[in-house]
């Protein structure tokens, strides 16, 4: 099963967000200021939160 860890000392939260708009499983979530993990199960391991994260904030593992 994946494991996405958000590094919150470098997350920019709701003020970035560009992995919440771009994931395709709904799995990054916006909930108030912070992005959130759910469903992790479902993740499909595209890995483009990782891509798109100015911040390098995010870590998907197998
Ligand atoms: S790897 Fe893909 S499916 Fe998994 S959280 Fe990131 S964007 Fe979403």
């Amino acid at each position: 099963m994946a494991e996405i860890i958000i590094d919150y000392d470098k997350c920019d939260g709701a003020d970035c967000g560009e992995c919440a708009d771009i994931c395709p499983m709904e799995i990054l979530v916006i909930e108030g200021d912070k992005i959130v993990v759910q469903c992790q199960e479902e993740c499909s391991l595209c890995e483009v939160c990782m891509d798109v994260c100015p911040n390098m904030a995010i870590t998907v593992k197998d």
